[in-house]
């Protein structure tokens, strides 16, 4: 027997009220904040991804599904959904537009990862970006977006971490600092660590292993080396959280590893956080457009798993609405009955008014019983008596009243 590769999952229909709540709920807020959806490919030019998510991360490095295609071409399934957005951007000048463009997408997101709780190998993310413009509004929008996102869905007991890193001008000066301090406890740090030193000191700070935490605890942080650019966009983007009276935690450990993000970072987690909670993950990336070939715009961007939405949603007992399913079921006794049968669903269908049909020769009983199984508030039922007059039974499932009515009156009474 064949199953799903490890790592992902098939989304069966109980399932699937989780997922289309969702689905609603980012449409509903990304209208209310302006923000237009774009769909890419699955897959793209593997560069794209090198380029944009870099060397030296965990995507590219460990994490990417990447292959040949028969004609040749290097391929990867998407690993992250800014990278697509962006080329998008350039290749359909959407830098003509007016200024920022704001996009939000609903993707699949591949990535070659030792499957666990909250971590897959195929998951799903929203994600938005703002490309075009610097504005520390914008940051706060963003952040706020993901924030009332949460609240529209009830969830509760989250905590927003927030930091700067600063940008090509200041960064420099901050790396050199944060090296000198960690030459100075190399014997402290894991092998991972020790290559980090020279190759992406940034990512020091994040590092999960004990010890390791206990010299970033104690690192200089980025924050006091901003440069007053930088310190003011920071400054700006705290005073409108405050305003807008969103809570955040300075984590002076959370960061981007690579060169093309800038100044603003932030996630947003689960108070009581494990190893797989990051529900959100975003910030400013004022390079990429560039290193991807465009001229200088800035732009910013948070992406969130579903999966790992839905283990909060089920974590935290939150009642989802449950799926429209219809309304009725049409039960039939006798020979002539089952066009009769065939036709009347077909008619309440097209008045909008979901219909399910038995099938084969069960007794009137066994049909109530599939009606109950099903949920459906009525059963219609048939009988040859009942064709002859032009009429039906009429069984409302929740009082077990019945009533008999004509044909022609039932669309008028079954629809809500
Ligand atoms: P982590 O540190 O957990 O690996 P990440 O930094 O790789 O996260 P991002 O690239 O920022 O994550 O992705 C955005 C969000 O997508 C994460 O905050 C998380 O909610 C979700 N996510 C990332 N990787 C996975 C995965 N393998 N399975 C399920 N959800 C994921
Ligand atoms: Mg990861």
């Amino acid at each position: 027997m064949y199953q799903v590769p490890r790592g992902t999952s098939d989304i069966l229909p109980e399932e699937q009220v989780y997922w289309r709540h969702i689905e609603q709920k980012v449409a509903n807020i990304c209208q209310l904040y302006g923000y237009e959806r774009i769909d890419s490919p699955a897959f793209e030019d593997t560069g794209l991804f090198t380029r944009s998510v870099g060397e030296g991360t965990d995507i590219v490095e460990k994490e990417m599904y990447t292959f040949s295609d028969k004609g040749g071409n290097q391929i990867t399934l998407r690993p992250e959904g800014t990278a697509p957005v962006c080329r998008a951007y350039l290749e359909h000048g959407l830098h003509n537009r007016p200024q920022p463009v704001k996009l939000y997408y609903l993707a699949s997101i591949f990535r070659y990862e030792r499957p666990q709780a909250g971590r897959y190998r195929q998951h799903y993310q929203f994600g938005c970006e703002v490309i075009g413009d610097d504005d520390p509004s914008l940051d706060a929008e963003v952040i706020d977006m993901a924030w009332q996102f949460f609240r529209s869905l009830n969830l509760r007991h989250l905590s927003l971490q927030l930091n700067s890193i600063g940008c090509k001008q200041c960064r420099p000066g901050y790396l050199s600092v944060l090296k000198d301090y960690y030459a100075k406890h190399t014997k402290e740090l894991c092998p991972d660590c020790k290559v980090r030193i020279d190759r992406n000191p940034l990512r020091l700070l994040d590092c999960k292993q004990p010890s390791c935490q206990q010299v970033a605890n104690a690192a200089p942080r980025s924050v006091d080396y901003l440069c007053p650019e930088c310190k003011t966009h920071f400054n700006r983007l705290k005073g409108y959280l405050k305003l807008l009276e969103i809570p955040f935690t300075l984590n002076h450990r959370l960061v981007r590893g690579l060169d093309y993000y800038t100044r603003t970072v932030f996630e947003i987690q689960p108070e009581a956080a494990g190893a797989q909670s990051t529900l959100v993950g975003g910030g400013r990336y004022d390079d990429l457009i560039e290193e991807l070939g465009g001229k200088p715009t800035p732009a910013i961007g948070f992406a969130m798993g579903i999966e790992r939405i839905i283990l909060n949603l089920k974590k935290q007992d939150i009642h989802i609405p449950p799926l429209a399913r219809p309304r009725v079921f049409i039960a039939h006794i006798g020979a002539e009955t089952r066009d009769e049968a065939i036709k009347l669903a077909s008619g309440l269908r097209q008045a909008g008014i979901g219909s399910i049909v038995a099938t084969g020769n069960k007794s009137l009983k066994a049909q109530l019983r599939q009606a109950n199984n099903l949920g459906v508030r009525y059963a219609v039922i048939i009988g040859e008596e009942e064709v002859k007059k032009s009429t039906v039974s009429l069984r409302d499932m929740t009082t077990a009243q019945q009533k008999t009515v004509p044909t022609s009156e039932l669309p008028g009474l079954l629809i809500e």
